[in-house]
């Protein structure tokens, strides 16, 4: 679960990390409400991708009014795919260093890791790709946390000032608390600032939690709502259906993530664009797949709907019963391919015969009919 900006800085508080003051609002009046508080502050449209300030989506509003106005135009407009609807309104702060913090877990070792580099900001990765030694790392045993002396070599091989060690040690060891207290899977900080005055502060946050974790975690659900930004994917978790959008106009089911993602890779290859990935699991009931279709047909782009089972535990016939039933209880409107293989396959397309579904047995004559269907519409 990805936290936006906001709720990122609020975890960051309460772990003791120091943040720029500011307010989340909704609408423009309460943006220049709060920048009359603030005083000089920063516009900072909130949304799940980063290089927001490229964009423009990041603008420093000298008065109310200008904080207003910047409000109002980037309330509604769309960043990288999301919808803007809140916006973090920030003090503004006299900038000396923008430094990078990151922490994530390596692969590799099986360990959280520390990622750091002198050169952060909007460009950090551009310094990946043309200064690869200006980005430093620390890998970090779980059993001892980071010891201090790791971190202070840590700031050293980064090429810090060595006038912010102790703040730097200071506020890493807090992000490792927060990112380990909190099951994250990224806690990031760019910039990590470090003011005019000396104070280093965390201007961005980004967090990202293990949603295998967040059981454990009840304070968190609370910001799921908040944070997810795909109202059909919010619907889809709410009913307990396994869904990803994507951006093309087919609605993918099947049984199984592995046939899911082969059936998306086959429409791919024959030239169709797959609306999303959806796993109607084992051994689906009808009643399971009326959810799963209903949670495809929700997306307005879908113009036709492939569902690709391979029965062992998953019965065929039950498959083509709850997809007939679907059909008929949501007044379904686009062409609909089924193909099955296996364990009551037979019977299960005998079912579909007469309907408005089209019945198939081979995978790639399925793909290429429902995009000829769609491509036809
Ligand atoms: P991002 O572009 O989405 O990563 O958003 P950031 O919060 O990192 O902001 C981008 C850039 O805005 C920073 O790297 C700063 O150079 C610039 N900026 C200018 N003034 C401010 C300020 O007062 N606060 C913050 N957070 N950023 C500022
Ligand atoms: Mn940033």
């Amino acid at each position: 679960m990805k936290l936006y900006e906001f709720q990122a800085k609020e975890l960051f508080a309460q772990g003791g990390i120091p943040i720029p003051r500011g307010t989340m609002v909704t609408d423009p009046e309460a943006a220049a409400a709060a920048a009359a508080e603030i005083g000089r502050s920063v516009v900072k449209a909130q949304a799940h991708a980063g290089g927001r300030g490229k964009a423009g989506f990041i603008k420093v509003a000298d008065a109310p009014a200008q904080a207003q106005t910047l409000a109002a135009a980037m309330l509604g407009e769309t960043f990288k795919g999301f919808v803007i609807s809140r916006l973090l309104i920030e003090e503004a702060v006299d900038i000396d260093q923008e430094y990078y913090l990151a922490i994530t877990v390596d692969r590799e070792s099986k360990s959280p890791i520390m990622i750091c580099s002198a050169k952060g900001g909007i460009d950090i990765e551009d310094v990946a790709e043309t200064d690869p030694d200006a980005i430093v790392s620390l890998v970090i045993d779980v059993a001892y946390g980071p010891w201090d002396f790791q971190l202070r070599d840590l700031a050293e091989r980064a090429k810090l000032d060595p006038k912010s060690y102790r703040q730097f040690v200071d506020i890493a060891k807090k992000l490792y608390d927060v990112f380990i207290r909190n099951d994250a899977a990224l806690a990031e900080i760019n910039p990590l600032m470090v003011l005019k005055d000396g104070r280093m502060i965390a201007a961005d946050a980004k967090f990202d939690i293990d949603d295998n974790a967040l059981f454990r975690h009840e304070a968190l659900l609370g910001l799921k709502e908040e944070a997810e930004e795909d109202p059909i994917e919010a619907e889809a978790h709410r009913q307990g259906v396994t869904y990803v959008k994507l951006p093309g106009d087919i609605g993918i089911m099947g049984n199984g993530a592995g046939i899911v993602m082969g059936t998306l890779d086959m429409v791919t290859r024959e030239g169709g664009a797959p609306a999303n990935f959806c796993d109607i699991g084992g051994g689906a009931s009808e009643e399971v797949v009326r959810r799963c279709l209903s949670v495809v047909l929700m997306n307005p782009n879908v113009k036709g709907v492939l569902i690709n089972v391979f029965g062992g535990i998953t019965r065929g016939d039950a498959v083509a019963g709850g997809v007939l039933a679907a059909v008929s209880s949501l007044n379904v409107k686009v062409p609909i391919v089924v193909r099955m293989a296996g364990t009551r396959a037979e019977e299960g397309l005998k079912l579909l015969e007469g309907s408005a579904l089209v019945p198939e047995g081979n995978p790639v004559e399925a793909a290429r009919k429902i995009i000829a269907l769609v491509k036809g519409a």
